[in-house]
């Protein structure tokens, strides 16, 4: 049986463009399909353009930071039409950038949407293309839960082209978006409300991490509203009105409501059930190395629901091609993967939290913890902490997981990582000379 193509993938984000990409450097003949901007979640309406929101967002506290250090007080103003212009044409420039690595790559790009006809088959428009193997790489879409009046939310999908600045928005959910674009909007100017429904935000980070982020997003003027839930959203004369339940019963009326209750899974109309392929639990069910249920069919990325996060796609992707395509079968682990809060303040990890620590190793954990206010902040007043935190294993000593939270812990917590999966120890850490003066030094001299 011949093939029109020896890989289709279909959705052009990180991981499906990685894949190909490598696919084709060992001589495959490969078409990726989008129905989009090329680019994907990260490039497009994720990662990149809120990353050049946060950017935007810190001059505000930077502006009053320099007044410590001799600066006279900044007059400024923010044009929010502007930075949406700016990041837009960011986002295309970007997006065509990676329109020509296809075509370096010799990856033939076709647009819009594919739809499985059978397990060697795809449909986009009105023409059919066959291939030996197929790339799922589609991605996920936000979650929107059924509360009356949720239809005059917006999702971080429509955030990045919103043409109004909001002078009010409330942010719905306390995981990574919500906390993100609360803190980013806080940043910008906006009076922002965050309801969540638990006691504190980003459940399933370290418990003492979440603490101190919240405590920093209160500090820099956000109303956390927990332990509540939104009822019900009615448009009045005066704005957008959400009426919460629970520890706070009362309604709050803002611009702008930004919805961030999760993503799921982008399968809407793929056709799967004509391929064979499984879902489990709304997600492309995937052996550790990519297979679906059906033998020639891969999945990589968000659309499998494993980790959600764009260097664990393109890691997906790229050992997909190297194990089909490159004579090099292997699998990525989905352990030690380190993640940052673009907050402010930021927060970045490594690993197990204590909870899950203690839950796998009982008492013999033993947590090493400082929070002190870093070197910056000394002369601009402004009540700043950064906190270290180690969780370690007593009897082998090792380092099970590292959690940072301050100024830097993106950047800091990535050569971090390369310790903690090397299986570094509580002593390789204190052997290591910190540099000085940093934040990083207090994480080889913690006691
Ligand atoms: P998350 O799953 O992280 O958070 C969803 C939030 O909504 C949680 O606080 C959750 O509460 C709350 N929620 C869900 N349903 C309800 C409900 N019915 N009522 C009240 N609250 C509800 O999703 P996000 O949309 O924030 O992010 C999606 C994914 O995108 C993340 O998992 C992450 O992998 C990725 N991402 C990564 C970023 C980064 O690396 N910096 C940045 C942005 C996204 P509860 O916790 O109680 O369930």
């Amino acid at each position: 049986m011949t093939y029109d193509y020896d890989l289709f993938v279909i959705g052009a984000g990180s991981g499906g463009l990685a894949a190909s990409k490598r696919a084709a450097s060992y001589g495959a003949k490969v078409a990726i399909a989008e129905g989009d901007l090329v680019g994907g979640t990260c490039v497009i309406r994720g990662c990149v353009p809120k990353k050049l929101m946060v950017y935007a967002s810190s001059f505000s506290h930077l502006y009053k930071d320099a007044v410590g250090y001799g600066w006279s007080e900044v007059e400024s103003s923010f044009d929010w039409t502007k930075l949406v212009e700016t990041v837009d044409q960011e986002v295309h420039r970007l997006s065509q950038l990676h329109i020509g690595y296809l075509e370096k790559a010799g990856v033939e790009l076709i647009s819009g949407f594919a739809k499985f006809v059978d397990a060697h088959t795809v449909e986009v428009g009105e023409r059919k293309i066959t291939a030996d193997k197929i790339l799922i790489a589609v991605g996920g879409e936000a979650i929107k839960p059924d509360i009356p009046g949720i239809e005059n939310t917006i999702t971080s999908r429509e955030i990045f082209l919103l043409k109004e600045y909001p002078k009010r928005m409330a942010v719905m959910g306390g995981g990574y978006i919500g906390t993100e674009f609360a803190c980013i909007m806080n940043g910008l100017g906006t009076k922002v409300s965050q309801i969540i429904r638990r006691d504190y935000i980003l459940r399933g980070f370290d418990q003492d991490i979440r603490v101190d982020i919240q405590e920093g997003m209160i500090k820099h003027g956000i109303d956390i509203i927990s332990e509540t839930i939104v009822e019900k959203i009615e448009e009045t004369p005066e704005g957008l009105q959400l009426t919460l339940k629970g520890k706070e019963e009362t309604t709050l009326t803002v611009d702008t409501i930004l919805c961030a209750m999760g993503r799921k899974p982008n399968l809407t109309g793929l056709g799967l059930e004509n391929a064979g392929v499984e879902v489990t639990k709304g997600a492309i069910a995937v052996s550790p190395n990519s297979r679906t249920s059906q033998g020639n069919i891969f999945a990589v990325g968000d659309c499998t629901n494993r980790i959600n996060l764009t260097p664990v796609a393109i890691a997906e992707g790229r050992a997909f091609a190297d194990t089909e395509f490159g004579n090099n079968p292997r699998a990525i682990s989905h352990k030690n993967v380190p993640s940052a809060v673009f907050s402010q303040p930021e927060a970045a990890t490594v690993g197990l939290t204590e909870e899950e620590a203690k839950a796998q190793f009982g008492d013999s954990i033993k947590c090493y913890k400082a929070k002190f206010r870093p070197m910056f902040y000394s002369l601009t007043g402004a009540d700043e902490k950064t906190t270290v935190k180690l969780v370690v294993e007593s009897h082998t000593d090792r380092v099970l997981g590292v959690h940072l939270v301050g100024k830097d812990s993106a950047e800091m917590i990535q050569g971090i990582a390369i310790a903690v999966n090397m299986g570094a120890t509580k002593k390789d850490f204190d052997a290591t000379i910190g540099i000085h003066p940093s934040s990083a030094e207090e994480i080889v001299t913690l006691r």
